[in-house]
């Protein structure tokens, strides 16, 4: 991490893996960050917050911070729900890395001349090069794994193919406020579960096959809700109990 040379601190950082091109960018920024910071000897680690005008922390102007920076806003109708704990940190990740288009899907790997486009088709339908939007949208698995869902709660509807005007039209087949926040957990659940889906074909040789992938998408649903369901402030036998969920719904 570093050392000590006389009264100065000189940082060390190490690495598990070599970074990446993409990434030398981060960790100068990084690099920048720490240096303005330089470790004293002989004084006591302490804790100040400089964001607000008084020295107090409210956890609400973090939020407000996430949503100041450009470019990285959650739509209004889904960032308060996801940030809200409904969705393991994992998913909330992954959605965050989506709504910026930040996914390192086949195109951007392209583009950075990382990869050929030959290794840069979907893994779902090997007919197009693969993009964020099509991964989880555009995708004629994606697509009917969204549609098989809508089934389940006798819907169907058109859907925008982009991140934001999507999860919007999503929460508002929600009925009711409490159901927003199921249908909140299941939109993180189907964005975290085709992007692990796709890593599986990828990486790990999986065969695609949607009628697995939608059994697998219940049970995972289930047991997310089962698991968040204190979040949600539902009563143990409420319409969307977990158990029920997976064996009769
Ligand atoms: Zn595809």
């Amino acid at each position: 991490m570093g050392e000590w040379f006389g009264n100065s601190w000189v940082w060390n950082l190490q690495w598990r893996r070599l970074l990446y091109d993409w990434e030398i960018e981060d960790l100068r920024g990084l690099e920048h960050m720490i240096q303005l910071n330089e470790p004293k000897r002989d004084t006591e680690d302490g804790v100040l917050w400089h964001s607000t005008e008084v020295a107090s922390y409210p956890t609400k102007c973090i939020y407000a911070k996430f949503n100041d920076s450009p470019g990285s806003s959650l739509p209004n109708s889904i960032a308060p729900i996801i940030w809200k704990n409904f969705i393991p940190p994992r998913a909330k990740l992954t959605i965050w890395l989506a709504n910026q288009e930040k996914l390192k899907t086949g195109d951007f790997l392209v583009e950075k001349g990382i990869i050929t486009q030959q290794n840069a088709w979907c893994p779902f339908c090997r007919n197009e090069i693969e993009s964020n939007s099509h991964i989880l949208f555009v995708c004629r698995f994606a697509w009917s794994a969204w549609m098989e869902v809508l089934k389940w709660w006798g819907l169907s509807a058109p859907l925008h193919m982009q991140f934001s005007k999507f999860s919007i039209q999503w929460l508002g087949l929600a009925d009711g406020r409490r159901h927003r926040h199921f249908w909140a957990l299941m939109f993180g659940c189907i964005i975290w579960s085709l992007w692990y889906e796709r890593n599986l074909i990828k990486f790990e040789r999986k065969i695609p096959n949607l009628q697995n992938f939608v059994s697998s998408l219940r049970i995972r649903i289930g047991i997310w809700a089962k698991e968040m369901m204190g979040s949600f402030g539902c009563a143990p036998n409420a319409i969307y109990n977990a158990d029920s969920f997976i064996m009769y719904s």
